[in-house]
């Protein structure tokens, strides 16, 4: 695997259909769907669970801005996002590597 931060639909594949991953103690997961998060999660296939420290509003642990006008991707989900059986869970690599099995 590289270690290229996953942007939208890299990345292990989970469970389809499966929760969101708990993230490890002192970690929150931070949730992007099909790439990006909109409002209406209505037709979300893939969403990729980032992993970010807490308490912080920085970057991912791969990288990732995720606020402001150079923000990497559009709208993320702070320990929330979509699931369903519909919805593929995908582990971005680089986060979840970083702190371990
Ligand atoms: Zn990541």
């Amino acid at each position: 695997m590289s270690d290229t931060p996953d942007r939208s639909e890299q990345g292990r594949v989970e469970i389809i259909g499966g929760n969101i991953p708990k993230a490890p103690a002192g970690y929150e997961t931070c949730n992007v769907h099909n790439g990006r998060q909109t409002v209406v999660a209505t037709g979300a296939t893939v969403q990729v669970n980032h992993l970010v420290a807490v308490p912080t509003s920085g970057p991912t642990l791969c990288g990732l801005t995720r606020f402001g006008p150079d923000a990497d991707l559009p709208g993320w989900s702070m320990g929330g996002g979509v699931s369903g059986g519909t919805v593929v869970q995908k582990k971005c690599s680089p986060c979840w590597n970083r702190v371990g099995p």
